[in-house]
């Protein structure tokens, strides 16, 4: 086999491996089990908005945007 035949093939095992983390990464998802490296979404869970990128490089794993973040926390302060 030649050297270039065997970059091609790693390449495409490794999308294939890609393909089918990231199907696993959405079905677990789905049934409510992220796994722990699981990407966080750059999308506010709560409302839907883009996190702005300087928040989640202060925050990798903030799910929430600034706003919902702050609702959420002053939330959890009044139920506990
Ligand atoms: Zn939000």
């Amino acid at each position: 086999m030649k050297q270039g035949d065997a970059a091609i093939e790693l390449a495409e095992h490794r999308v294939d491996l890609e393909r089918a983390a990231g199907v696993a990464r959405i079905q677990a998802a789905v049934r409510g089990q992220v796994p722990p490296d699981y990407q966080i979404s750059p999308y506010c869970k709560d409302c839907g908005n883009r996190i702005p990128d300087d928040r989640r490089n202060a925050m990798p794993c903030a799910e929430r945007c600034f706003d919902c973040e702050s609702l959420a926390e002053r939330q959890s302060r009044r139920r506990a």
